[in-house]
């Protein structure tokens, strides 16, 4: 890697290093506004069926899952907080002995939950509860009923959706061991997007596999034979874990759009030796009805400018969509991080004007803002109001991730998601 060009303060330009890929890169270490790691339990407690999320952490952190959440009052919800409560940041009580008795008692009532995630959160960092030991504690109590593993989602640690990466990462150790060759699907999306994955592929001849699977105890094998995927540019500890247990990355696009998700399918066809004509067969209605689907919002879209400030990470392929598809004019694109060997393909395919950023010092990048007055910002729910009453649009970030978005079939409903605001601006200019 070059060594990096210090430009100011907290700021860094670098190459990204990465072969193919060889754009520089302004790095910044300031603050950031973007959601902790917990998050991601707003999506991922839907995913595993019989799986249940602890939060080990305190009322704030209980507050942000039920208003993130908007939680499930009416549900047998799967997922809660045991609470950190002041006692326990003095170092006055044993958290081990309660984590333990609440654990006991969840699963007394609930021994329908297969798989307990311990998830941690910054208090209980602050107090150093090594919640890796206490899975592995209880594990001995109430495994095989019960599998309990741990991950953080702390903000401390993590950023939104690495609090994915790092609860599919700590599933990776206990995947069963797998001989043959098989494709691996990971990232967690809506049943229904994955369902059209895993059908498009089984027309291909491919049967594929996703991490996670619906059920604890169906979750994928893993072995040398394995070739995986990434629908989500943010699984960069769980690919590393992949890797460790002798799995093989296909180096592809990310399913967005019309051409992303073309690029995705092909990339693991040609690996399998999908013939082409049964590839173009398989693929024809759904990428024709994708191109379609999307051609309606370019007149909406083409030759708009925006810029992505740092959120889900999934702003790199993002924008690729948006420019080659779209026609729109990226300006800044900025990810909490950048993998440049997971997005090198996407980097490319960004106009050479773009200036990609990694990491965020918020009151820099807000200065470019103003400076460039994109016509979209993609930002936090934090940072959207303040521009707006600026008079610059903006779109939710977190929309983005909580939206079906990937493959074909929803390439319309992303490009929709963009041209909405700049619509409604529009309506509201006349
Ligand atoms: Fe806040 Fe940290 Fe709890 Fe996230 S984990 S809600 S950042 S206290």
């Amino acid at each position: 890697m070059n060594a990096p060009a210090r430009v100011a303060p907290g700021i860094a330009m670098a190459t990204s290093g990465s072969a193919g890929c060889d754009r520089p890169i302004l790095r910044e270490r300031g603050q950031r506004e973007v959601f902790c790691g917990l998050t991601g339990i707003v999506w991922l407690h839907r995913k595993i069926q019989d799986a249940f999320f602890l939060v080990v952490g305190s009322r704030t952190c209980a507050h942000l899952l039920q208003s993130a959440a908007g939680v499930m009052i009416f549900a047998e919800p799967r997922f809660g907080t045991a609470i950190i409560d002041e006692r326990d940041l003095a170092g006055l009580a044993d958290c081990n002995d309660e984590l333990d008795r609440v654990v006991a008692e969840l699963l007394a009532r609930r021994p329908d939950i297969r798989m307990l995630f311990l998830v941690g959160s910054c208090p209980s960092e602050v107090i150093k509860l090594d919640l890796r030991k206490a899975a592995e504690r209880l594990n001995a109590t109430h495994h095989p009923a019960t599998r309990v593993l741990a991950y953080s989602g702390s903000g401390i640690e993590t950023t939104f959706t690495e609090g994915e990466d790092a609860c599919l990462a700590s599933l990776v150790p206990t995947l069963p061991d797998s001989k043959g060759e098989r494709l691996l699907l990971v990232g967690a999306l809506p049943d229904v997007v994955e369902d059209q994955f895993v059908r498009m592929f089984a027309e291909m001849g491919i049967a594929a596999d996703v991490l996670p699977a619906r059920r604890a105890g169906a979750q994928p094998a893993v072995g040398p034979g394995t070739r995986y995927l990434l629908l989500q540019p943010f699984l960069t500890e769980t690919a590393q874990r992949l890797e460790a247990r002798g799995a093989r990355h296909i180096p592809a696009l990310f399913p967005f759009g019309a051409v992303g998700t073309r690029g995705f399918l092909a990339a693991a066809a040609e690996v399998f030796g999908v013939p082409r004509d049964r590839f173009e067969a398989v693929i024809a209605a759904p990428e024709r009805r994708a191109r379609e689907a999307v051609a309606r919002y370019r007149e909406a879209l083409a030759g708009r400018t925006i810029t992505f400030l740092p959120d889900s990470q999934l702003e790199p392929p993002l924008a690729r969509f948006l420019s080659e598809e779209c026609g729109m004019e990226p300006i800044e694109v900025g990810s909490p991080y950048i993998h440049a060997r997971h997005l090198a393909l996407e980097l490319d395919r960004l106009p050479a004007t773009v200036l990609l950023s990694e990491g965020q010092d918020v009151d820099r990048q807000l200065d470019r803002v103003r400076e460039t007055r994109p016509d979209l910002t993609v930002c936090g729910l934090g940072l959207a109001n303040p521009l707006e009453a600026e008079g610059l649009r903006t779109k939710w970030a977190i929309e983005l991730v909580f939206s079906p978005v990937h493959g074909f079939e929803q390439a319309g409903d992303l490009a929709e998601l963009f041209a909405r605001p700049l619509r409604r601006a529009e309506r509201l200019a006349v």
